[in-house]
């Protein structure tokens, strides 16, 4: 416990400055279904007001089988990448592997897909399989940009949205999922759709353990607070509908620090097990838009229509005195010479940490993943990892067995469930 025998000495205190500047809201803007032609605007419309956001791409543009305008992605890609906003990973192909009425699932096309208008329908049916598109996006972004791993703001590996489902991993604590994100049957938004929540499709059952996959492999999954859509995703035009901006604003103002999102139709946005309260969601807004909404083609007038709608919201929202972040920080940054308390939480190394002891943070004392009196690691994963402060009941997965937690402790190398000094700490399932 040498680092309690220093912290005792508070020598920086004085100057340290508090964890989270109250007051700030923040807004995280996240674009998915991306790239296509229709992104560069966007981006422009974006650099130009300052402002960085979070993108939810799928590789199968690239490919040229997304059935979208999409020519321009590779270029749409490279031109996000160098302008500085977070590319994260929404899956190869948004899941149509599933989709309703193919026989072939390793079939492909977007075209194919949107000719069954099944969306939402069965999107989850092989959880190994289907949280292997995330790996397979990951291929696709590296084969069309090589050296795209060197890009700071390449979050491929590490920032996860899944296609059509309002699903959260931030911390072993902030998890949340959509109980209604997919159906077995009938579309969500049709008035057969009967969504119980106590008793999930099956479909949604099988998307929540891919949301669990990719937090095992080390992703942090954010799904949305609010959706700006259209009116009705059903009908003929949708960009046309784009809610206007100061509404938008007023929303962001209700959903803020909202005890749950408040999207709720359809019922696929509601997210059910949301954590009320979870500090790690105060002060924040996570709005979900999509690229095709902005362009003028198919679904409507979007480009002119709507990139004055997202310049103007961008200027409203601004003077209305939030902030504008992306969602790689959504743990604050762990900073030197802070004054944590015991609780907060940050992010370092695309890590997210809880700390276990108010202190003042100096350079050695930054958050490490092996170790720290300090700090705890605080990723929604299941795997047994060292330095992970367990609760009784909890359950991890070590070496392909589930044990459960027995006593509260925090591990380390030595007490891994299977090993005879860690005989009282788990009991395997
Ligand atoms: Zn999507």
């Amino acid at each position: 416990m040498m680092k309690l025998t220093h912290l005792a000495c508070g020598i920086a205190l004085a100057v340290a400055t508090t964890a989270a500047s109250a007051g700030d809201k923040i807004i995280y803007l996240t674009f998915d279904d991306g790239p296509m032609n229709a992104t560069p605007a966007l981006i422009d419309i974006l650099d130009e007001a300052g402002v960085k956001a979070t993108f939810y791409f799928n590789g199968w543009h690239f490919d040229g089988i997304g059935d979208e305008n999409e020519d321009q992605a590779v270029a749409a890609l490279q031109k996000a990448l160098d302008s500085g906003h977070i590319i994260a990973n929404h899956s190869y192909s948004h899941m149509v592997h599933n989709c309703v009425g193919k026989t072939d699932v390793d079939a492909n096309s977007g075209a194919e897909c949107n000719a069954t208008a099944m969306h939402n329908v069965r999107s989850y049916q092989n959880p190994a399989l289907d949280a292997s598109k995330f790996d397979k996006n990951l291929g696709s972004f590296r084969q069309y940009i090589p050296n795209i791993d060197s890009y700071p703001n390449f979050k491929g590996t590490s920032l996860a949205r899944l296609p059509y489902t309002n699903g959260w991993r931030v911390s072993r604590d902030f998890k949340s999922d959509g109980l209604c994100a997919t159906t077995d049957e009938f579309q969500p938004w049709d008035p057969r759709n009967q969504c119980d929540p106590a008793n999930p499709f099956h479909s949604s059952l099988m998307g929540i353990e891919v949301s669990s996959l990719l937090a095992d492999k080390g992703y942090v999954i954010h799904g949305w607070d609010l959706d700006w859509a259209p009116e009705n995703w059903g009908i003929q035009f949708p960009a046309e509908s784009l809610t206007e901006p100061d509404v938008l604003v007023a929303k962001v103002g209700a959903a803020m620090n909202s005890c749950a999102p408040k999207t709720l139709k359809p019922d696929n946005s509601t997210s059910h097990t949301f954590p009320c309260g979870h500090p790690l969601h105060n002060d924040k807004v996570v709005i979900l838009t999509h690229d095709f909404l902005f362009e003028d083609g198919k679904r409507g007038q979007g480009a002119t229509k709507n990139l004055p709608k997202l310049r103007e919201f961008l200027a409203l929202a601004k003077a209305a005195g939030y902030t504008f972040d992306t969602l790689d920080n959504y743990a604050p940054a762990w900073q030197e010479n802070v004054s944590y308390q015991a609780g907060d939480y940050v992010s370092q190394g695309n890590v997210i940490y809880k700390a276990v002891i108010a202190h003042t943070s100096q350079a050695p004392w930054a958050p490490v993943k092996d170790g720290s009196n300090l700090w705890v690691v605080d990723m929604a994963s299941r795997l047994w990892a060292s330095n992970v402060a367990y609760k009784a009941g909890e359950e991890v997965v070590y070496k392909n067995a589930t044990y459960r937690v027995t006593i509260d402790h925090t591990s380390q190398t030595g007490w891994e469930p299977d090993a005879a000094a860690s005989v009282t700490l788990f009991d395997k399932l």
